[in-house]
């Protein structure tokens, strides 16, 4: 007998519940916030082919679906309640079920979340998520709380940079290549971010306004400074590349570091009063963080390069239906 849908949810999603008063099973959820929180509310839907190649472990999609997910939560300093996963699969495929469970709930649990609930159906491989978390009143992270004259800080791994999962997808697309155990490490930062969910709640009232880094550091950035009315100078030279990344082209360079996307490194503005703050903020969340820029008045993005020029830099990220059109 093959496995229906509702084995499928009873072997694969359902786990007793802790902190929810009603979790998969029912009609609703039913879930009980502290009390005064503000409820932080995300989704974000992955498509084989366009977010994750076919050939991903499934434990690594597992993992990848939630952690962007629990960085958007990170990006408001909300701390994770629960999760819903929207699943539509082409077959029941207990291995890839098996496989896509472990990862995600090994995630789950390291965070201190639950599933409770979501919903299954038949259809081209899809993953959608839609995390809850809290957040005391007025203290999300916001993008529009900029200021001009604030520092521009970026989390990144304490032996790594942005762009390293852009890196990887160039060496899957067969334009780059790497050494095997290059390879190996930024394929790891491609299947494997962390979300920094730890340095998101440090930085409650130290930082001005904050973003994760999902579809490249210059497209993301220009959310942010639009979001806040003010433009931004970048320093090339302060900003965090690998080792595999650095031994690269500077064209190369270029487009993983600011056109890249996937990293899920927390970006954020605060004032240089806060210098200090933001040190322990992030040693307290155990995370590296770099300065990287300057918020100014003046509209737009601009980069220092290492030759003491400054050039506009597009504040463009990667945007689906532009690709798409190509
Ligand atoms: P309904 O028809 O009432 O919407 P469903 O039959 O879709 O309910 O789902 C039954 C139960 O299983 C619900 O509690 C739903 O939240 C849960 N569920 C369905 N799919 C998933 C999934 N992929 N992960 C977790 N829970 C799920
Ligand atoms: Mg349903």
């Amino acid at each position: 007998m093959p496995l229906g849908e509702f084995d499928l949810i009873a072997r694969y999603f359902t786990r007793p519940t802790k902190r929810a008063l009603l979790g998969v099973g029912d009609d609703c959820a039913l879930l009980a916030p502290s009390a005064g929180q503000q409820l932080a509310v995300s989704s974000d839907l992955l498509v084989e082919g366009r977010h994750f190649l076919s050939t991903v472990p499934p434990p690594a999609l597992g993992h990848k679906a939630l952690a962007v997910n629990l960085s958007d939560l990170a990006a408001c300093g909300a701390t994770p309640l629960a999760f819903l996963l929207m699943l539509a699969l082409p077959r029941i495929d207990e291995a890839f079920l098996r496989g896509f469970s472990e990862g995600l709930f090994a995630l789950a649990d390291a965070h201190d979340i639950e599933l409770v609930g979501g919903d299954t159906t038949a259809g081209p491989l899809t993953v959608g998520i839609t995390v809850l978390g809290e957040v005391p009143p007025a203290a999300a992270l916001r993008r529009d709380g900029a200021r001009a004259g604030d520092e521009l800080w970026v989390s990144h791994p304490s032996d790594g940079g942005l762009g390293d999962a852009r890196l990887a997808l160039e060496v899957f697309r067969g334009q780059v290549e790497l050494p095997g155990e290059g390879f190996a490490r930024v394929r790891h930062a491609m299947e494997r971010p962390q979300p920094r969910v730890a340095l998101g709640i440090a930085l409650r009232g130290v930082a001005h306004a904050a973003i994760d880094l999902s579809d490249g550091l210059a497209g993301d950035l220009g959310h942010l400074l639009a979001r806040s009315r003010v433009g931004a100078l970048l320093d090339w030279s302060a900003l965090p590349r690998s080792a595999m990344l650095a031994a690269q082209p500077l064209p190369l360079q270029r487009q993983c570091v600011l056109a890249g996307g996937d990293d899920y490194e927390l970006l954020f503005s605060a004032p240089p009063s806060a210098h200090a703050a933001v040190q322990r903020a992030a040693a307290s969340a155990a995370v590296a963080v770099s300065r990287i820029g300057n918020v100014q008045a003046e509209a737009g993005l601009r980069v220092r390069w290492p030759d003491g020029s400054v050039s506009p830099w597009a504040a463009r990220g990667f945007d689906h239906f532009a690709y798409e059109a190509q």
